[in-house]
C-alpha cells in the first residue's frame, strides 16, 4: 500500500491547545513534532547562541525575530528529509507572514506540499484561563502538561508520571500572556486569511475537552483522506 504523507500545521492562539494536540497526533501517527516554542526553550536552557538571542523575547511574550526562527526550521526540515519520514507536524510555526512565505519556499525546494492547517479556535477568556492555570513537569525527559482546572495532577504540584515538581512557564505570567495575545492578534492572526485563501484551513473547535478535540482532528484528516477510515 502506498504510504500517505501528512504535512500539517497546528495553528491557533496561545492556549488554544496546539501543543497538546500536536503531541498526541505525532505519537499516534509516528510523525515528527516540530514545536518551535520547545526548541527555543531548550536552546535557552542550553545557553546556545540562538537561546541567548531569543531569551528576552520569549520571557516577555514577544515573538522571536523571523530570521532566527526561519533558520531553525530550515535546519529541522532538511534533517527530516534526510531521514525520509512520512511527513511532519509543525506546531507554533509559521507565526508571521514572512515565516509563512519562507516555509512556502522551503517546501517548494523540497517538493513537499502542506496537507492542512488545523486552526484550533477558542475565545480569549478561555485562552487566558488555560494559560494561567498551566503547569509543566520540570523533568526534561517527561515534560507532561497539566492544567489546575481541567487536568489536575493527582498529588499537588507533582507529576503523575514521574513524581517530579511542576512549574509555571515564565511567559504564562499575566503580563507576558497579555503580550503574547497581542502579538498573536497583530502578527499571527493575519495568517488565517493567508491559509484560507490557499484553501488549507480546517477549523477545529478548541473549547471542547482534549479527547473531543483530538477526535475532531482525526475526523478532519479522514475527510481529507490523509489517514485511513475507521474499520467497521
Ligand atoms: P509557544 O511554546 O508556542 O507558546 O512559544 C513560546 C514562545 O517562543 C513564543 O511566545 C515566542 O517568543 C517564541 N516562538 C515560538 N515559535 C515562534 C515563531 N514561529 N516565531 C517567533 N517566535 C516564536
Amino acid at each position: 500500500m502506498e504510504e500517505k504523507i501528512i504535512n500539517v500545521i497546528f495553528f491557533g492562539a496561545p492556549g488554544a491547545g496546539k501543543g497538546t494536540q500536536a503531541k498526541k497526533l505525532s505519537n499516534k501517527l509516528t510523525l515528527p513534532h516540530i514545536d518551535t516554542g520547545n526548541l527555543i526553550r531548550k536552546a535557552i536552557s542550553n545557553g546556545t547562541e540562538l537561546g541567548q538571542k531569543a531569551k528576552q523575547f520569549v520571557e516577555s511574550g514577544k515573538l522571536v525575530p523571523d530570521d532566527l526562527i526561519i533558520d531553525l526550521i530550515k535546519e529541522r526540515l532538511n534533517t527530516l528529509l534526510e531521514s525520509k519520514l512520512n511527513g511532519f507536524i509543525l506546531d507554533g510555526f509559521p507565526r508571521t507572514v514572512p515565516q509563512a512565505d519562507a516555509l512556502h519556499r522551503m517546501l517548494g525546494d523540497l517538493a513537499l506540499k502542506l496537507t492542512a492547517v488545523l486552526n484550533i479556535t477558542a475565545p480569549k477568556s478561555l485562552l487566558i484561563e488555560r494559560l494561567s492555570s498551566r503547569r509543566l513537569c520540570s523533568n526534561k525527559n517527561c515534560g507532561a502538561i497539566y492544567n489546575l482546572i481541567s487536568h489536575k495532577p493527582k498529588v499537588e504540584n507533582k507529576c503523575d508520571i514521574c513524581n517530579t515538581e511542576l512549574y509555571q512557564r515564565k511567559d504564562d505570567s499575566e503580563e507576558a500572556t497579555k503580550e503574547r495575545l497581542l502579538e498573536y492578534q497583530n502578527k499571527t492572526a493575519p495568517l488565517e486569511k493567508y491559509y484560507r485563501d490557499l484553501n488549507l484551513i480546517c477549523d477545529i473547535d478548541g473549547t471542547k475537552n482534549e479527547n473531543e478535540v483530538y477526535n475532531e482532528i482525526e475526523q478532519v484528516l479522514r475527510i481529507l483522506n490523509a489517514i485511513a477510515p475507521i474499520q467497521k
